[in-house]
C-alpha cells in the first residue's frame, strides 16, 4: 500500500483546495487520461482510474477527512474492501460519477458511453459499532465481526421487467390544455433497475435477498480514536440483481481503560506513593498500553511531582510521533496508625527536617503544568 501515491499529489492540488478546485483539478484530468481519446493505452487508463479513485475519496468530505487522518491506511483499512485491496475502481464505477463532473451540459458527447439506460442499484450501508480498548488503539488489531446483512441468495434469476421493457422507465402520456404531455417516472414495478426476479429460491424476498450472518474481519490500523469511521467497501446489503454492494461502515468507540486516562495523544497516570517511598525512595511498576514498565523514586520525591515517560502514549494519527506518558506522583497520607506512630509524627512535628521549605527551584503546579506541554 505504501506504493500508492498521495491523492492530491495525483489531483495536482494544495492539501487545503476546495472542493471545486478539486472537481476542476479532476476534470482536466478526466478529459487528458480518458480512454476515448487514448485507446490502446495502458498507462493511460491507469492515470485514469488513478485520477478516479483520488476524487471519490477527496470529493466526499467524510472520505476526505479520514484519508487526511490516516492516509491509504484510513482507506482500505478494513479486509477485503478498500480501494487498494481489490484491482481498484472499475470503469463501470467511474462512469457513474460522470454525471456529477460533466452534468449539466457543456461536456456533451464526449463521452459516448453514458446511456440513460437502467440504474444500477446500490445496497444500503450497515452501520455497526466496535468497542476498542486502549491497546487496540495503540497498536492496531484485527476484530472479528458478526454482521446480518442481505445477500443475493444463489440461483435468483432475473428476468426484463415486464412493465418497462427493462428500461427502468415508464413513459405516461398526459394530455393537457397545452397538448400532449410525456413524462418519464421511475418504473414502479423493477424501482428502475429494468430487471424482475424470475426463480426466487424460498427463504429470499421477492427481490432475490435473504438474509444472513457474516463474519466478517476487520483490520483496525494504529492510531484508531473513538467517533473514527472505517469503511468496508461491499460488505454492506447486496443491491438486488447484480447491483452495487452497499458498505458496512464502522464507528470506533473508546472502552475506558481501568488506570490510564488519555488526553490527545498522551496518557495520565495516577500514582500513589507511601511516606516512606517518598521519603526513602523506591522502585514502582507503572502500567502502559504495552505492559507494566518499572520507574524509580527519588529519595526526597515531593508529591505533584511529574515523570514523563516518552513515547508510552498514543501514536499521532498524522504520523508525527507518539505521545507520552505523564506519572503523577501523589504522596499517600495514612488516615490510620497506631498510638506509638501517633507519637512519632508528634514529635517530628517541630522537627526541622519535616517543617516545608520550598526552594525557588521548586515548582508550582502551573508551571509543572506548562512544563508538560512544552
Ligand atoms: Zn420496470
Amino acid at each position: 500500500m505504501s506504493s500508492k501515491r498521495d491523492y492530491y499529489e495525483i489531483l495536482q492540488v494544495e492539501k487545503s483546495a476546495t472542493s471545486e478546485h478539486i472537481k476542476k483539478a479532476y476534470r482536466k484530468l478526466a478529459i487528458k487520461y480518458h480512454p476515448d481519446k487514448n485507446p490502446g493505452d495502458k498507462e493511460a487508463e491507469d492515470k485514469f482510474k488513478e485520477a478516479a479513485e483520488a476524487y471519490e475519496v477527496l470529493s466526499d468530505d467524510n472520505k476526505r477527512a479520514r484519508y487526511d487522518q490516516f492516509g491509504h491506511a484510513g482507506m482500505s483499512g478494513a479486509a477485503g474492501g478498500g480501494f487498494g485491496g481489490g484491482g481498484g475502481m472499475n470503469m463501470e464505477d467511474i462512469f457513474s460519477h460522470f454525471g456529477d463532473i460533466f452534468g449539466g451540459g457543456g461536456f456533451g458527447g464526449g463521452f459516448g458511453g453514458q446511456s440513460r439506460g437502467p440504474r444500477r442499484m446500490k445496497g444500503s450501508d450497515l452501520r455497526i459499532r466496535v468497542k476498542l480498548n486502549l491497546e487496540e488503539m495503540v497498536n492496531g488489531c484485527e476484530k472479528k465481526v458478526k454482521v446480518k446483512r442481505f445477500k443475493q441468495a444463489d440461483g435468483v434469476t432475473s428476468k426484463t421487467c415486464p412493465s418497462c421493457g427493462g428500461s427502468g422507465q415508464q413513459v405516461r402520456v398526459t394530455n393537457t390544455f397545452l397538448g400532449q404531455m410525456q413524462t418519464a417516472t421511475t418504473c414502479g414495478t423493477c424501482q428502475g433497475i429494468g430487471k424482475v426476479a424470475d426463480k426466487i429460491p424460498s427463504g429470499a424476498n421477492n427481490q432475490g435477498l435473504i438474509k444472513v450472518e457474516e463474519t466478517i474481519d476487520l483490520k483496525i490500523p494504529a492510531g484508531a480514536r473513538e467517533g473514527i469511521q472505517l469503511q468496508v467497501r461491499g460488505k454492506g446489503n447486496d443491491a438486488p440483481f447484480d447491483g452495487i454492494p452497499g458498505d458496512l461502515l464502522v464507528l470506533i468507540e473508546e472502552e475506558e481503560h481501568d488506570t490510564l486516562k488519555r488526553d490527545g495523544n498522551n496518557l495520565h497516570f495516577d500514582l500513589y506513593v507511601s511516606i516512606p517511598d517518598a521519603v526513602l525512595g523506591a522502585s514502582k511498576e507503572i502500567p502502559t498500553v504495552n505492559g507494566k514498565v518499572k520507574i524509580k523514586i527519588d529519595k526526597g520525591t515531593q508529591s505533584g511531582k511529574v515523570l514523563r515517560l516518552k513515547g508510552q502514549g498514543l501514536p499521532d494519527l498524522n504520523g508525527y510521533g507518539k505521545g507520552d506518558l505523564f506519572v503523577h506522583v501523589n504522596i499517600w497520607t495514612p488516615t490510620h496508625l497506631s498510638k506509638d506512630q501517633e507519637a512519632y509524627f508528634e514529635k517530628m512535628r517541630d522537627d526541622d527536617h519535616f517543617s516545608p521549605e520550598p526552594s525557588k527551584n521548586e515548582k508550582s503546579f502551573f508551571e509543572r503544568v506548562k512544563d508538560m506541554f512544552q
